[in-house]
């Protein structure tokens, strides 16, 4: 998925996990978001069961919105980072880095958890911290 939102549903559809493109592109993870997915698009259904409304307008607000509301963010950032990937050099350094550095390498770790750790991985700030073992 690119850094645009997919639509995940339309005119009687509505789409879930790998279908939906919901496979973080930086871990490979998709089990948490298809799960997550399906349990949004439950009640979703719902809401076009009460309202009588299938169309692709409807199912937007019911499903799209409020999945991208929830992990929009975080599949944000991990395409960031996935692109961050073509550069090798870059991810090799943070890595020896990490390899000399405990504090580095839990700091790395606890990224996979935390949308906000994570988000330093955009910030050039982050690279220059390590350059100067800040
Ligand atoms: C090698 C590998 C390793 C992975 N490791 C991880 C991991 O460690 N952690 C993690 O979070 N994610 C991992 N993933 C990703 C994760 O498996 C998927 O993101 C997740 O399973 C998606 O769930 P899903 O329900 O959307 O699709 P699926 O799990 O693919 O389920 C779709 C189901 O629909 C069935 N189906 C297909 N077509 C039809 C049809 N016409 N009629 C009826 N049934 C149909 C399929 O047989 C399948 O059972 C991995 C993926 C791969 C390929």
């Amino acid at each position: 998925m690119g850094t645009e939102q997919l639509p995940v549903s339309g005119d009687n559809f509505i789409l879930t996990g790998d279908a939906a493109s919901l496979v973080d592109p930086f871990s490979g993870e998709g089990i948490g978001n298809a799960l997550y997915s399906g349990m949004l698009a439950a009640a979703a259904i719902e809401n076009c069961i009460k309202d009588n409304r299938y169309d692709a307008a409807f199912l937007k607000e019911a499903y799209d919105d409020v999945l991208y509301k929830r992990i929009g963010d975080e599949l944000r950032i991990s395409t960031t980072m996935q692109k961050l990937c073509r550069f090798p050099w870059l991810f090799n350094f943070v890595v020896n880095k990490a390899h000399k550095s405990k504090s580095l390498s839990n700091t790395i770790s606890c990224m996979f958890t935390d949308m906000d750790l994570r988000d330093q991985l955009r910030k050039p700030s982050f690279y220059f911290k390590i350059l100067f073992n800040r």
